[in-house]
């Protein structure tokens, strides 16, 4: 899958995303080392805490349903900054894997790509997993 499609998969995504209080909607799509996609948006919530951010809930979504190796996660918004996934995210996306190839885009065509372990170089890990 190239990264164009995947980005446009995560921009479909963006008009579901649930961001009554920031108005900064985020769209994920998730590609699967087996090739299959999960989409994912934030979803924010009145107890602002409980918020979650679109590539958790990709990411979540893939491993409810059995997947546990990805290759390509393309993250969206509708502004102009491009939305480098944050640092819990990036935490729990390194949970399966350093190799992963993060993609970006804001409201314009052009996007980043980036390896994840460059943008979290220094990740928490467990001996145990
Ligand atoms: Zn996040």
């Amino acid at each position: 899958m190239q990264d164009l499609e995947l980005l446009s998969m995560a921009r479909e995504a963006l008009s579901n995303a649930y961001a009554p209080y920031s108005d900064y909607k985020v769209g994920a799509a998730l590609l699967t080392s087996a090739g299959r996609v999960f989409r994912g948006v934030n979803v924010e919530n009145a107890s602002y805490g409980l918020t979650i951010c679109a590539e958790r809930a990709a990411l979540f979504s893939a491993v409810a349903t059995g997947y546990r190796h990805f290759s390509v996660l393309a993250v969206v918004s509708e502004e102009a900054q491009k939305p480098i996934p944050c640092g819990g995210c990036l935490q729990v996306l390194r949970e399966f894997g350093k190799d992963l190839k993060v993609i970006v885009a804001g409201k314009e065509e052009e996007f980043l790509v980036f390896k994840l372990e460059e943008l979290l170089p220094y990740p928490f890990i467990s001996e145990s997993v």
